[in-house]
């Protein structure tokens, strides 16, 4: 990673981005439209990069379900406040030693094979992109770029550069995107979202929490598995567990685990419609 480059891509974000905007918690300077336009570029970045992204497409069917019958449903709750706003889309990456997500400013989100195989309802995978479209609607990554940076940072950095490469700017970017990673906060944000989006939908509300219990019953939450999973930047899975259960019982809400089969789960309907897709 060029530190530089990075440095860089910020300036050219500076300049379509000078309002200073404070939220809830904490100052962005970014604005909406700058993580919509952050989330296009470096989605387009990753669409051509077919070396470490390939992007599924052996059978389309798998994606339309997914999106049809999932994600929008998601979407369509009133707690998803920017979905008019941002651009929120869903690739598959052909990787199946992947057990990961991830969410772009401005609403694209990317799901590994490798989690679709691992993952054994349509509850858990709606609790899996439930927290990443609150990682979008949050504004965690620019959010988490004007923190690392530094404003005085940002506004020294427009004297003098001019950048013209948006490609170039959009893949350094999502270096340091990744570098940087989410915080334990974000995570927890995220895990809370899910849950608040998932009750307004058909799907069992505490289902962000289903992948850690399969990866505890598993035997993969201690040591190195060799598996890079969902949200391994902060591996923290018993107290997420923990502090999703406790959220549920606040709400009223069954105690299912990852292996029951209540209302909301859809275990079956996992099976025939998202895991037989997959070889
Ligand atoms: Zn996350």
């Amino acid at each position: 990673m060029n530190p530089k480059k990075i440095l860089l891509s910020f300036t050219f974000i500076l300049v379509t981005a000078f309002g200073i905007s404070s939220c809830d918690d904490g100052i962005n300077i970014f604005s909406d439209a700058d993580d919509v336009q952050l989330g296009l570029e470096v989605s387009t970045e990753i669409n051509n990069n077919s070396a470490e992204y390939p992007i599924y497409n052996s059978d389309k069917s798998l994606k339309n379900y997914i999106v049809n019958n999932i994600f929008n449903e998601i979407l369509a709750s009133p707690k998803v406040a920017k979905k008019n706003i941002y651009k929120y889309q869903l690739e598959i990456v052909d990787n199946d030693s992947i057990l990961n997500a991830f969410a772009l400013p401005g609403g694209p989100v990317y799901v590994y094979t490798g989690l679709l195989k691992y993952l054994d309802s349509e509850a858990a995978l709606a609790g899996v992109l439930g927290h990443e479209i609150a990682h979008a609607e949050r504004r965690h990554a620019t959010q988490r770029m004007t923190q690392y940076y530094g404003i005085s940072v940002l506004f020294s950095l427009i004297l003098g550069e001019n950048p013209s490469q948006l490609a170039e700017i959009a893949a350094n970017l999502f270096v340091g995107l990744a570098f940087l990673g989410n915080s334990r906060a974000n995570e927890d944000e995220s895990d809370e979202y899910s849950i608040t989006y998932l009750r307004d939908t058909r799907f069992y509300p505490g289902g962000v929490k289903f992948f850690f219990e399969k990866l505890q019953a598993d035997g993969l939450v201690t040591g190195g598995s060799g598996l890079e999973t969902f949200f391994s930047t902060h591996p923290d899975p018993i107290s997420r567990i923990t502090t999703a259960n406790q959220r549920i019982q606040t709400l009223g809400l069954p105690q299912y685990r990852f292996s029951d089969n209540g209302t909301g789960i859809f275990r079956d309907e996992y099976q025939a419609n998202i895991r037989s897709k997959l070889p």
